[in-house]
């Protein structure tokens, strides 16, 4: 009679302890940016912090934190490139801004010991064969932060940033910025004013900003890629990225674009356009894809009706993202299709969808830690994530070793 609850006690403590087990053993993913300390490079605009309980509720929530710590763990990433952000109005100094959200990654690898951040490829791929997980840290922004030698030696040399977003929203002394999609191209003020007055189009009538890469730009990214940093295309507007290709391909570094979605189903020059895309296959490149309706537009050419689901889920949000990473996968490989989820940045994420048999058809995607049930979701609605799932891991390391041999 004493032996049966005491082996009860067992199977249920296995139980609770299975799915946890089972998020350890599957941590394999990869997210190619996030702003895991985001209220450091936005002050009071953001709720939340990384070691606060998460604030968002709902997919709809900007501002509100969507990774935190915990979420972290809880996530099945296994390489976490993360993404430094100082808001030029929200912080005194954003040099001091980006040492502090370093500061805050260095003490959470210190007393989490399974995590590291790792400079170059062979450090994470050292660390992937101890089964550890792994922090990336990139820079989104390189003006007003890396201007001179001492602060490459600062944030490069010592500190270790090792991916550089070169370009954001604002036109900079270093080149021209991706025009954002309608109304939100006025991120970028006097590009955008200028534009109205002397309109450029791509092929397919995006309207693009025509600011090249500046020969200070020029100056500095030749720096970065000296000293071996992998330049981020994410951002930059077509014109900039042309001046940056000759660059690019004479250190052979693969195109990487962190965080977009495709122009061909979302027309903005934010989104990588088909060359590209073609230009990613052909440096054999990646691309992280931002889980978010305020860069995911329905898709009319999907199916209308998706089995039992309400006709409004079939063409929009998770269906929609699936379809992006279909088409890019068929273009660059379904490893290289990663996910770039720029959480903690004030957009909107997924709605509640239809038919995957995960949360995400009752709350959508609102949060970090529901990434596993993300891909599972992603699987359901036929998006060719791979299987194993390590595949990205594998892709993102042998892609990062061609930046630094
Ligand atoms: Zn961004």
């Amino acid at each position: 009679m004493s032996r049966l609850p005491k082996y009860m006690a067992m199977f249920l403590a296995l139980q609770l302890l299975a799915p946890h087990l089972h998020t350890l053993n599957a941590s394999a993913s990869v997210d190619l940016h996030n702003h895991l300390f985001m209220n450091e490079g936005m002050s009071w605009m953001f709720q939340g912090n990384f070691y606060a309980p998460l604030k968002s509720t709902s997919w709809k929530d900007k501002f509100y934190s969507r990774m935190n710590g915990d979420a972290l763990q809880h996530s099945d990433l296994q390489i976490v490139v993360v993404a430094l952000y100082a808001h030029p109005l929200m912080t005194l100094s954003l040099r001091d801004s980006i040492h502090r959200q370093i500061d805050q990654a260095e003490a959470f690898v210190a007393d989490h010991p399974e995590w590291v951040i790792a400079r170059k490829a062979s450090e994470a791929a050292l660390a992937l064969s101890m089964k550890k997980r792994v922090l990336v840290l990139s820079l989104e922004t390189a003006a007003g932060i890396l201007e001179t030698e001492k602060d490459l030696e600062a944030f490069i040399d010592h500190r270790g940033i090792s991916i550089v977003t070169f370009m954001h929203l604002t036109a900079d002394h270093y080149g021209g910025v991706a025009f954002l999609k309608g109304s939100h191209a006025l991120a970028s003020p006097i590009d955008f004013l200028k534009s109205l007055f002397s309109p450029h189009h791509d092929d397919n009538g995006v309207r693009v900003n025509p600011e090249k890469l500046s020969d200070k730009g020029r100056e500095m990214v030749e720096a970065l890629i000296k000293r071996k940093v992998w330049i981020d295309l994410a951002h930059s507007s077509d014109a900039t990225q042309k001046d940056l290709y000759p660059i690019l391909k004479k250190a052979g570094q693969p195109h990487l674009y962190t965080h977009t979605t495709l122009r061909r189903y979302f027309q903005a020059e934010r989104s990588v356009s088909d060359e590209q895309l073609r230009l990613v296959a052909q440096t054999k490149g990646m691309i992280g894809l931002i889980p978010s309706v305020d860069m995911v537009d329905p898709i009319e050419t999907l199916p209308k009706e998706c089995g039992s689901c309400p006709k409004d889920t079939c063409q929009t949000g998770l269906k929609a993202l699936a379809e992006h990473f279909r088409a890019a996968s068929l273009e660059i490989g379904s490893d290289a299709v990663v996910l770039g989820s720029d959480l903690n940045a004030p957009l909107q994420l997924i709605p509640p969808t239809c038919n995957t048999g995960t949360d995400l058809d009752q709350r959508g995607f609102y949060r970090g830690d529901q990434i596993p049930q993300l891909w599972k979701a992603l699987r359901k609605a036929d998006a060719p994530i791979p299987e194993p799932i390590s595949k990205y891991t594998q892709k993102f390391i042998a892609t990062w070793r061609k930046v630094r041999p």
